[in-house]
């Protein structure tokens, strides 16, 4: 059998399991979506948003990219997010990076990449930034962790700086942002204390978050 024919099989067998269970779950989701939650990912095939959280098709509007960047120019993720704030009135929008993600890695080696070097440049502009934070850690594992949190962090900003997100609070529409971690190894997601839901403060938070991260330095 062929990778896709497995791939097809499977979905045939969900898809038959879900109706069997549920008759009306297909029917009803195809009229509409209005889900509560954005998820900002990494591309990384071991964190998929719906089954980490075990929640259903419908419940979540997700964007992946590598390393989970929330960039001011890139239109893929403001259009992602504009249709998430503006449209479908999402409450609670996540960015959710993960331990031992292989862009975050990258970024922190020498190694030519290519074209995606020029994205993990954005990476190494977060590293360049907290580079005082990041010369205490004595092994390149709690490097990683910490720089891979420290990117959920400046992505986070990034996001609660953009106009729509500036906009809906402005305007007083229910919203919170917030900075999640992902561990590969228990599956658990953890927050990294930064939570906004108002335009004012948002790079006093970040130094609040990033001053709770220094005790994690080792
Ligand atoms: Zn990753």
């Amino acid at each position: 059998m062929s990778e896709l024919e497995k791939l097809l099989n499977g979905n045939r067998q969900w898809a038959g399991r879900v109706s069997s269970e549920s008759p009306e779950f297909f029917p009803t989701l195809a009229k509409q979506q209005s889900p509560d939650y954005l998820w900002i990912g990494c591309a990384d095939s071991r964190v998929p948003a719906n089954e980490i959280v075990d929640m259903l098709p419908g419940d979540i509007f997700v964007h992946r990219n590598v390393s989970n960047l929330v960039l001011h120019g890139d239109m893929n993720c403001l259009s992602v997010v504009q249709y998430a704030v503006q449209v479908l009135k999402v409450k609670q929008i996540m960015v959710v990076g993960h331990y031992g993600c292989g862009g975050v890695k990258a970024a922190l080696e020498d190694t030519p990449l290519g074209l995606i070097g020029n994205w993990l440049c954005h990476i190494r502009d977060v590293a360049a930034k907290h580079r005082s934070l990041l010369a205490r850690c004595s092994c390149d594992d709690n490097l990683l962790d910490r720089l891979c949190e420290l990117n959920v962090l400046e992505q986070t900003r990034n996001l609660c700086n953009t106009t729509m997100v500036q906009e809906a609070w402005r305007s007083g529409q229910q919203l919170e942002v917030t900075g999640l971690v992902y561990g590969l190894e228990d599956g658990l997601l953890q927050e990294l204390n930064y939570s906004n839901s108002e335009p004012g403060g948002v790079e006093q938070r970040l130094e609040a978050a990033v001053t709770m991260l220094e005790r994690r330095c080792a």
